[in-house]
């Protein structure tokens, strides 16, 4: 089976061309095939994927649509709750972890008629840009397998790429749906935060993190985020507005490049970009003016601290929500009879978590410790504020940002496991939207020499989900990369 969008399968229902049980059998098949090589999925729904896959054969004969996901097989991430399954969020603290209730995510996919294919690899509590910190190992990057897909939700991405789901939910917290789209040549969409309720979604930094799609089409992307988005009143911080309704939007399509001003920071795009992706992101931007759309250059002075704001932020409150795995409620936890409290909650954190996630732990229970929290925590909430600031003054004259979504290709798998600043440099360009809580896209736009592909960065302002994917399909256009590894 050719790769396919959640909107060709929906399509091939309605002609009765085949049946979810049918596409869930293929996929299932893929999966068996080849995952064992790539290890995108760490768990797999075989049996209740292909009971609800037939049931739903009934209603798709019968013409009984409850969405356009109905009977279209989709898989999570691994952070994601689902009742009665496995969560392990990539961790050994987590690998016996089965969860007692449902994600908001999970239920909105079922209640829209998704068939639920199993569980994406990911980074250990989704810390990385490279799913080379899974418990599970490492995934493999389906254009080249010495190279890695990018993190955290790299399996996820990785899994689209190479057909084995039609698309997966992910998470973002500083670039982890968008970078590991570009680096496996696929769409990953991040909304804005509070968009999609974070409810049932293993929290690594609560006021960055947010779900969204990873998908191979913008059109999908709107599908999802039609059907994910929504006040949830058990999410505190999800916005209170109803679900969006872009995918309608987008299939109007009354609108054209000339109602439109794309902002590039070129004073972001200097040293330490990959000479490859600029000349190809330049050739694009000329592309873009010879069909109509505006460029303009601005300037987004406080982004050039995005990175060192986002490794205080992000880590602080990961120590703080890292704080409830000590072996007593529930994850790894081993008995010693003659161990006191504190040296049991010392065993089950030191081999229950791996090397980056303690890192994390360290730096935030450094950096929110008295006398450090008003020069370290205090001032990245202050940056943060400024660079929310910053966008707010570039969309007083553009409609979105542009940027490639990555500095750098899809490196080699163990190039920088051992040089966590290196590794953090990855999300210098992702990570400005999480810090300003604005919805960012990734697009798949060119092949590098070396047949790996290069992702375009697109972001809107806040809760404008719908413009943002108006652009996006216009370029998607524009741009017609069609190809697959
Ligand atoms: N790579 C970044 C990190 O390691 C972002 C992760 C994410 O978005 N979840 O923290």
């Amino acid at each position: 089976m050719k790769r396919m969008s959640i909107e060709s399968v929906a399509k091939g229902f309605r002609n009765k061309e085949f049946l979810p049980s049918e596409i869930t059998k293929i996929l299932l098949k893929n999966i068996k095939k080849i995952d064992s090589e790539l290890n995108t999925y760490i768990s797999l729904f075989e049996e209740s994927a292909l009971k609800n896959a037939i049931l739903f054969d009934d209603d798709i004969n019968k013409g009984n649509y409850k969405s356009l996901i109905h009977g279209v097989p989709i898989s999570l991430k691994d952070i994601f709750l689902v009742k009665d399954e496995l969560c392990t969020c990539g961790s050994r603290m987590l690998s016996n972890y089965i969860s007692n209730y449902n994600s908001t995510v999970y239920e909105k996919l079922q209640y829209s008629g998704a068939v639920i294919l199993g569980k994406n690899n990911m980074d250990e509590f989704a810390m990385g840009s490279s799913t080379e910190t899974s418990f599970y190992g490492p995934t493999l990057n389906p254009w080249n397998k010495d190279k890695v897909p990018g993190g955290s939700s790299g399996g996820s991405a990785a899994a689209v790429s190479a057909g084995l789901t039609i698309a997966s939910i992910g998470t973002d917290t500083g670039g982890s749906i968008r970078q590991p789209a570009s680096f496996c040549g696929i769409v990953g969409f991040k909304p804005s935060y509070g968009r999609i309720s974070r409810f049932g979604m293993i929290a690594f930094s609560s006021s960055l993190d947010q779900a969204g799609p990873l998908v191979t089409s913008v059109n999908d992307a709107a599908i999802l985020l039609d059907i994910l988005s929504g006040f949830d009143s058990k999410d505190s911080t999800s916005v209170n507005l109803p679900s969006t309704q872009c995918y309608k939007v987008l299939k109007k399509g009354k609108f054209a490049p000339n109602n439109f001003t794309l902002g590039v920071p070129f004073e972001l795009l200097g040293d330490g970009l990959d000479e490859e992706i600029r000349k190809n992101f330049e050739m694009l931007i000329k592309s873009l003016t010879n069909v109509g759309f505006k460029i303009k250059n601005i300037s987004l002075p406080n982004a050039q601290f995005a990175v060192a704001t986002y490794y205080i932020i992000a880590p602080s409150e990961a120590s703080s929500n890292l704080s409830r795995y000590d072996g007593v409620r529930y994850g790894f936890s081993e008995d010693s009879e003659d161990s006191t409290l504190e040296e049991f909650y010392i065993n089950n954190r030191s081999k229950g978590f791996g090397d980056e996630v303690k890192r994390r732990i360290m730096l935030g229970t450094y950096s929110l410790s008295s006398g450090y929290y008003d020069a370290y925590y205090l001032k990245a909430i202050k940056i943060k504020n400024m660079i929310i600031n910053d966008f707010n003054n570039a969309f007083k004259g553009v409609d979105c940002v542009l940027t490639p979504t990555s500095p750098e290709l899809p490196f080699d798998i163990g190039e920088k496991r051992n040089d966590p600043l290196k590794m953090y440099l990855s999300d210098i360009l992702t990570i400005p939207a999480n810090l300003a809580e604005l919805p960012s896209i990734s697009i798949p736009f060119a092949l590098s020499m070396t047949n790996l592909p290069i992702g375009l960065q697109l972001t809107g302002n806040k809760l404008d989900e719908e413009k943002l994917l108006k652009i996006s399909s216009l370029i998607e256009k524009e741009v017609s990369f069609d190809k697959e590894p």
